[in-house]
């Protein structure tokens, strides 16, 4: 996945930074150059196929569709990514609509990493997912100008990366279901997906194979909040850490009568995008789980997993289906947090990058400057 081919590709943007360009249709860039001294932005689409159909309590689906970015500067590429997983309302097109919109010719330094992502943020809002895909891809390029990965630059201890939770959900066909289980036999925590008719099914089915630690993600599928506590106390006694997103986001006040009385500690997702939703957080949550997609990028998420802790809240690190370009980019805070589930990459069958690692059920971050991320094949 070099330069040329994402240039040669028919759907590909790019934006010259310093220079006058206009779109002739949707996603096309009529000029096309990278030159010493000027940031160039390129993206295309890029659909992740998924190992196995994902069953949330509102959705299932077998692909998730991305785009992927790169910042060229000065001879060296910053790689960023973009994934929009449809409850977040986020579309290829409204990505590439908003990455045909960016002129960076302003900056002429890609250190202004400040400036660089106000400008973002004015352009349209929202747009998160958008976002991070230039955020990420400028913190590669960056670190690389540096020489550097982002947890040195942050000054992290990579030893206190912790485990990766490894995600699950309900399949009907036993067959399936035994597959998805014996999956989860290299990581330490494993992360269910609940919310469906099936809760106490797939505890009491992965217990016949492993005692180890579980947390659940009800993805708000949970309705009522006297059933939600009785699944905390259940799953309480069967190795549960914590309880992600129980009730329906806008149940603010029945998730802070749960959080009360709930033997396991209340992660805020759905509920919680970026930096200013931290304080909404409090009181209703004992913690938050930061992602790229929802953060706007690293910038941001390095600030709300320093924000969380000083409020002494829980800080989880979460993905979409991802890439290892993102991952590797959100495993950079990975010493930063309280837990982390960073298993994207591992449930996409079409991968294109080497980053971090999982090696005996740990995030294990590359040496290598940036995100620590290697193209490994070219995008199909
Ligand atoms: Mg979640």
């Amino acid at each position: 996945m070099n330069r040329r081919n994402f240039i040669r590709t028919g759907i590909l943007g790019t934006i010259a930074a310093t220079s006058p360009i206009s779109f002739s249709a949707f996603g096309q860039a009529t000029k096309q150059t990278g030159r010493s001294g000027s940031l160039n932005l390129r993206f295309r689409p890029y659909e992740l196929q998924l190992r196995h159909a994902f069953n949330l309590a509102r959705s299932q689906r077998t692909t998730t569709p991305g785009v992927q970015v790169e910042i060229e500067y000065d001879g060296l590429v910053g790689y960023g990514e973009a994934s929009m997983p449809p409850y977040l309302g986020e579309s290829v097109a409204s990505v590439c609509e908003f990455l045909s919109k960016l002129d960076l010719s302003q900056f002429n330094d890609p250190f202004r990493i400040e400036d660089i992502l106000e400008y973002l943020d004015n352009v349209a809002p929202n747009n998160r997912a958008a976002k991070a895909s230039v955020d990420i891809a400028l913190h590669d390029l960056v670190g690389k100008i540096m020489g550097q990965p982002w947890y040195k630059i942050w000054g992290l201890n990579p030893d206190k990366c912790p485990n990766t939770s490894f995600t699950i959900s309900y399949d009907a066909d036993p067959d399936e279901m035994r597959k998805k289980i014996e999956e989860t036999a290299p990581y330490k925590v494993i992360k269910i997906k609940m919310g469906l008719d099936h809760d106490k099914e797939i505890v009491e089915a992965l217990r016949k194979h492993t005692d180890v630690p579980i947390c659940v993600d009800a993805n708000q599928g949970w309705n009522d909040k006297n059933k939600a506590l009785e699944m905390c106390h259940w799953l309480a006694d069967r190795g549960c850490l914590f309880v992600e997103q129980p009730m329906d986001k806008k149940a603010i006040d029945d998730t802070a009568w749960l959080r009360e009385r709930s033997p396991l500690p209340i992660i805020a997702d759905e509920f919680l995008q970026r930096l200013p939703d931290i304080r909404r957080a409090a009181g209703a949550y004992d913690g938050i789980n930061i992602k790229l997609m929802k953060s706007t990028g690293m910038h941001e998420a390095y600030q709300m997993a320093t924000l969380a802790r000083a409020m002494g809240m829980k800080v989880m690190l979460g993905c979409m289906t991802e890439t290892s370009c993102a991952v590797s980019a959100a495993a950079q805070l990975a010493p930063m947090v309280d837990w982390a589930d960073l298993d994207g990459n591992l449930l996409i069958a079409n991968d294109i990058f080497d980053g971090m690692k999982i090696v005996d059920g740990k995030i294990t971050l590359p040496d290598r400057p940036g995100i620590g991320v290697v193209p490994v094949s070219e995008l199909s």
